[in-house]
């Protein structure tokens, strides 16, 4: 006879999800699909991004994206533009791309000095080369389950989910933080009635009351907040799934080369306590790149609007 001791203490074994290595993945199929692209069209696909002013953070976001186009093979054209540029002078350099053939997709780096409206620049775009899904046009149509460019983020989080075959159906998704690119969209996708939805969805924020109440019933828990380490250990259930959409940058000003990256998530004692957990870096950061560019090849071949 064989005895199974099972023991009912055994903390449940925590995976990584290595957004790094999934984004690797995606960039070896999309060379392949480029190179199909590039030999039956004739042309190469280019996406461009304006860049306005000279914010740290928005450089190396742009920069990074630059760079993947340049790897993979596509062409990039980057818009530097400074920081005191009038709102029509900017709207113009949205118009030119609009009108620009060569180009089948663009964003504008977020955030855009204060004396710009960001609303009418993102409305400025044409929704067939919004590449960052940020415009109404394409929101809507995610809403309602249309063709439309996905935001890239959100994009990115479910291409991990389901990289890593974690179901969602009929699961309780907590998400903290509703910004329109990133919190209200993943809401919005994972409660759809699709393969990577049917979830029941909590979109919490910061009028939110009794928040860990909340966070501990999440069998999957999106932080998009933007306050290092804002959950902790006690918000979170045993053995939830915890995507970490935060990028924050800590500064150590005595001594600047340890200043380093961290997500909204409590990394360190979380990790102990789930089942998957995204880190920061190398977790959601390079998906929401990979999600650009799959909008960017799906401009070129005019999937989402034919004509
Ligand atoms: P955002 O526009 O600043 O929105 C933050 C959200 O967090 C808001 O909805 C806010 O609530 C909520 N919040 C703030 N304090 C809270 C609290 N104490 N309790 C509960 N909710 C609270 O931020 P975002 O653009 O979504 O970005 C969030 C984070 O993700 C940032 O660190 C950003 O850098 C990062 N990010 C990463 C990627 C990536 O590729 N990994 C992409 C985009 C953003 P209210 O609505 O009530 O103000």
């Amino acid at each position: 006879m064989t005895y199974i001791c099972i023991d009912q203490n055994i903390p449940p074994v925590m995976k990584l999800i290595d957004g790094k290595a999934v984004a690797e993945e995606i960039k070896s199929l999309t060379k392949i699909e480029l190179y199909d692209f590039t030999k039956s069209n004739n042309r190469t696909p280019t996406l461009a991004a304006i860049l306005v002013g000279d914010n740290p953070a928005s450089k190396a976001y742009v920069n990074n994206k630059v760079r993947t186009c340049k790897e993979i093979g596509f062409n990039s054209l980057l818009v530097k533009l400074p920081a005191d540029i009038s709102e029509e002078d900017l709207l113009a350099e949205v118009e030119k791309l609009n009108n620009n053939d060569d180009v089948d997709g663009f964003i504008v780096q977020l955030p855009l000095p204060k004396h710009i409206d960001e609303i009418k620049v993102t409305l400025a775009i044409d929704h067939k080369k919004d590449v960052d899904g940020f415009h109404p046009i394409n929101f809507g149509r995610m809403a309602q389950g249309l063709p439309c460019y996905l935001p890239a983020t959100p994009y990115g989080i479910t291409m991990l989910l389901e990289r890593y075959n974690i179901e969602t159906a009929g699961k309780h998704v907590v998400v903290v933080g509703r910004s329109n690119i990133v919190g209200t969209p993943i809401s919005i996708l994972l409660s759809r009635k699709t393969k990577l939805g049917d979830a029941t969805v909590t979109l919490a924020h910061s009028r939110t009351k009794n928040l860990s109440d909340i966070t501990l019933q999440a069998d999957i828990l999106i932080a998009a907040i933007g306050i290092p380490g804002f959950i902790t250990e006690d918000m979170v259930k045993e053995d939830a799934v915890v995507i970490d959409v935060g990028i924050n940058r800590v500064e150590n000003p005595d001594n600047p080369e340890t200043n380093k990256l961290v997500g909204d998530v409590d990394f360190e004692n979380v990790k102990g306590k789930c089942s998957y957990i995204t880190p920061v870096p190398g977790g959601v950061g390079p998906m929401t790149v990979m999600g650009l560019i799959m909008n960017t090849l799906k401009a070129a071949k005019k999937e989402i609007y034919p004509s």
